[in-house]
């Protein structure tokens, strides 16, 4: 891990590159950033003060007229001394100014490198640095809402006050270990349990609000599944051809999976037509079946279509599967039996009825993919999956230490879980950090970030 309070050396990358015309941004970071600002201006600038500059190269011809903006550290992105150069947005132009501020010292700056150093310095936590890439690859309104909340932090709020709630527990425990000649009847305390299930609902919660964060960043994934010729293309397509189909992507034949994003307010929705999930002998249809399955493994809902009469049979389809996705009956072709289209709760599932051809109830449909993408929740924030894995760590290490005091109260087994609970946590801020973590996430920003 590199110290960026103390890095030594300095950055440079473009920031900012437009196509055609508009601004273009270079940015510098580290302690090299006042000379070369001076050098640039040729006086000293003035902070946080827009100068006109002319650039020349290393020749003296004038390389382009910028903007010259000067952050001394700590008030900047970085936390270091920062230089911001705008200029005309041309590639070869900003290329040049890169090169001639490598020559005066800087060096190009690695994918990542200025949010990392922002990370170090304390600018940001690392939730709120993958935000920062979150939002700029945000594919929607709603992702870009959400990145922007967890980029205020929002989340990392959330996610400190769980921990400020397990270090009180932490407390509880460990004082009880301390003194061992009271530990039983401590351990045994009612106001711990009660502490704990406190804090377990509130871990819960904020793991639900953390998986809708995730589906948000990366779009609800949604397998429509179901025997042949009950409408599943044609449920794609009308559901695909009101809203504009952003990418297409059709991988093999129709005994394949064919897979389509539509943006729903805002929210992208990724629909996976599987290939029938019939048994079958023929061994290139049972690997189109056997893709289907792994892709509804991995969905976050699956849409079960079905028509009338065959509903309670095909639901046999969905017998083996793994009940993490949730699930909705889609009865199609109501226009056929001129059943009204309708929304019923009826068990683990939600039932529609609808039809693809006349569109009647595909308005319910899309209401219904809007509530699980999360789109419409208040105040929701971007997360990512490994969030969720930590959340889900931090849950497995609470069980563990609330079924060791239950069964025996035994302190010190349940305090090392409630540490480990913590490390857990922690690491999604990056206030504990394993080594190759920075490197996992920073590598995957662009340069200049
Ligand atoms: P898939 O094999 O499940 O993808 O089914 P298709 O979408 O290819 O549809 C199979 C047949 O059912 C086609 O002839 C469609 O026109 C027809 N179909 C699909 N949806 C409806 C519907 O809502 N009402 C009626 N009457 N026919 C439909």
């Amino acid at each position: 891990m590199t110290d960026a309070l103390h890095a030594t050396d300095t950055i440079a990358a473009i920031t900012t590159a437009p196509g055609a015309g508009g601004v273009g941004v270079v940015r510098v970071s580290g302690p090299l950033a006042p000379a070369i600002a001076s050098v640039l201006l040729g006086r000293e600038p003035q902070p946080r003060h827009a100068h006109l500059c002319r650039i020349h190269d290393a020749d003296g011809e004038v390389l382009d007229q910028v903007l010259l903006l000067y952050f001394p550290a700590p008030h900047s992105y970085t936390g270091e001394d920062v230089l911001e150069l705008q200029g005309h947005g041309s590639r070869v132009l900003l290329d040049m100014l890169v090169q001639r501020l490598c020559r005066m010292g800087a060096r190009l700056a690695r994918p990542g490198e200025f949010t990392e150093r922002a990370f170090l310095n304390g600018k940001l936590d690392l939730a709120q640095a993958e935000a920062v890439a979150d939002l700029i690859g945000a594919r929607s309104r709603a992702g870009a809402r959400a990145a922007l909340r967890s980029l205020e932090g929002v989340f990392s709020e959330r996610v400190q006050a769980l921990l400020e709630a397990l270090i009180a527990l932490r407390m509880h425990v460990e004082a009880a270990i301390d003194f061992p000649e009271e530990e039983i009847d401590f351990l045994a305390d009612p106001a711990i349990a009660e502490q704990m299930q406190r804090l377990r609902r509130q871990l819960l919660r904020l793991l639900e609000e953390t998986r809708r964060g995730v589906r948000l960043n990366d779009g609800l994934s949604v397998a429509i599944i179901g025997r042949p010729n009950v409408g599943k293309s044609s449920l794609l397509n009308a559901l695909a051809g009101a809203e504009r189909a952003i990418v297409t992507d059709i991988a093999g034949t129709t005994r394949d999976v064919l897979r389509e994003s539509l943006e729903l307010d805002g929210q992208v929705i990724e629909l996976l037509d599987t290939a029938g999930m019939r048994d079958s002998q023929d061994p290139i249809e049972r690997e189109g079946v056997r893709r289907a399955r792994e892709h509804l493994a991995r969905a976050d809902l699956a849409l079960l279509v079905t028509d009338a009469g065959h509903a309670e049979g095909d639901l046999a389809l969905l017998a083996d599967q793994d009940p993490g996705a949730a699930r909705v009956v889609v009865v199609n072709k109501i226009d056929r039996d001129g059943r009204e289209p309708g929304r019923e709760r009826r068990g683990d599932s939600e039932w529609l009825w609808l039809s693809a051809r006349s569109g009647e109830g595909l308005d319910t449909l899309r209401g219904l993919l809007r509530e699980y993408a999360g789109s419409d929740a208040e105040g929701a924030f971007s997360a990512r999956r490994r969030h969720v894995q930590a959340l889900e760590a931090v849950a497995a290490h609470l069980n563990r230490a609330e079924e060791t005091l239950n069964a025996t109260r035994a302190g010190e087994l349940a305090a090392e879980d409630l540490r480990l609970a913590q490390r857990a946590l922690s690491e999604i801020t990056g206030a504990y950090h394993p080594d190759d973590l920075l490197g996992a996430i920073f590598g995957s920003f662009c340069i200049g970030k």
